[in-house]
């Protein structure tokens, strides 16, 4: 039975184009997973703030987090506080 919803972890990367902290990559993963793990693959990223996409390495992501609700657009909603 499908949950409806996809654990995995979120990576934050820098845009190599504009600078700022607006290109996210999703690591789908329903366990836990060591973080050099996830650093260790490239990701197809686009940036929410100018649009530039292209390859980045996990090894450059500024951060990485868990989330238990992966969305295809989880990034540029903002928080929701
Ligand atoms: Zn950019």
């Amino acid at each position: 039975m499908k949950t409806g919803k996809t654990q995995g972890y979120v990576l934050t990367f820098r845009c190599i184009n504009c600078g700022k902290h607006e290109v996210f990559a999703q690591y789908p993963s329903e366990g836990i997973e060591a973080e050099a793990r996830i650093r260790a693959r490239i990701y197809q990223v686009t940036c929410n703030s100018c649009g530039w996409c292209g390859d980045a390495c996990g090894l450059s992501a500024i951060c990485v987090s868990r989330t238990a609700e992966l969305k295809a657009r989880a990034a540029g909603q903002g928080p929701g506080l």
